[in-house]
């Protein structure tokens, strides 16, 4: 059995990974923290997912929070970042870090923790995206640019930035395994008299329609044939089945900074 601390334990990923944890028979939540002024400090978190108590209550104590854990996840902001770091390095508890938008020095203190502690961080938790990142890494160095690559990414109608952030990061990895920088080989938009296509190019569509989680395709096409591959999410629980993936297995892991291809095992030699 394996303990484990949320932190951000109120928040929209906090209560998935509450209901996750809940789900499983090999891991026992033992501390949930949010921060002071959550109206449900004190709360026992069952409550905060309909599934009575579960003997936790929601403490704005990091320290007493994460005490008895194996292993800590922080969904929480950038802002609160450095709380979690300095109490997972003073208490030496592996830590899980999925928060997003971290600043260059936000992203130095990471590195500085990682030292001290085992530390898994990752834009994107979800073990799917990380499998589908990698097929299409393995694509993009075997194919060459004589395989035209685009970008096909649909989201729900309440998405205000395209593409996604993940079409993004697809767009980087293909532009990289063919040696070049996405700012160069990126086309955002096609309309009117566009001429033929940029040879190399690496192109961007985005669909925004209805309730749709988050599908991504990526197309490689020559003039004899052509592979395409495609994610879809279909709800957030992912984000959290990976990060207690990546809990599972951080706990007991020397110190560093890891990311899902360490946990889901794609660095091996
Ligand atoms: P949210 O606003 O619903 O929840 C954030 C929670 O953090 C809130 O409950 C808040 O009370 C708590 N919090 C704030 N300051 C805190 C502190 N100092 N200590 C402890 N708790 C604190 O947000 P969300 O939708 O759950 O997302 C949280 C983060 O996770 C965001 O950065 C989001 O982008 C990221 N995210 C990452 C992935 C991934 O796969 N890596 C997936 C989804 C979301």
């Amino acid at each position: 059995m394996l303990n484990i601390a949320v932190i951000g334990a109120s928040g929209r990923m906090g209560r998935t990974l509450l209901r996750c944890i809940q789900a499983v028979d090999d891991l026992r939540l033992v501390g949930a923290v949010s921060e002071s002024g959550d109206p449900d400090l004190g709360v026992d978190v069952g409550h905060l997912i309909e599934a009575g108590d579960l003997g936790v209550e929601l403490t704005d104590n990091p320290v007493a929070g994460v005490r008895s854990a194996h292993a800590a996840i922080d969904f929480t902001l950038p802002e609160a970042l450095a709380d979690t770091l300095r109490t997972c390095v003073t208490q030496g508890i592996p830590l899980v870090v999925g928060t997003t938008g971290l600043s260059d020095p936000q992203l130095a203190g990471l590195k500085e923790a990682a030292l001290t502690i085992p530390l898994v961080y990752a834009r994107n938790m979800s073990v799917g995206v990380n499998v589908f990142m990698e097929l299409v890494r393995r694509c993009a160095a075997a194919l060459d640019a004589d395989y035209d690559a685009e970008i096909i990414e649909a989201h729900h109608r309440h998405k205000v930035d395209a593409p996604s952030g993940t079409a993004l990061a697809l767009g980087e990895l293909v532009a990289e395994a063919r040696g070049g920088s996405l700012d160069a080989l990126g086309v955002f938009a096609r309309e009117g008299q566009t001429g033929p296509r940029e040879p190399g190019s690496i192109g961007f569509s985005a669909i925004r329609a209805g309730n749709i989680v988050g599908e991504h395709t990526v197309v490689f096409a020559s003039a004899d044939e052509r592979i395409e591959l495609t994610h879809r999410a279909a709800e957030r629980a992912v984000f959290a089945k990976g990060a207690l993936r990546a809990a599972r297995w951080v706990a007991g892991r020397a110190p560093g900074l890891y990311d899902m291809g360490d946990v889901l095992g794609f660095k091996k030699k």
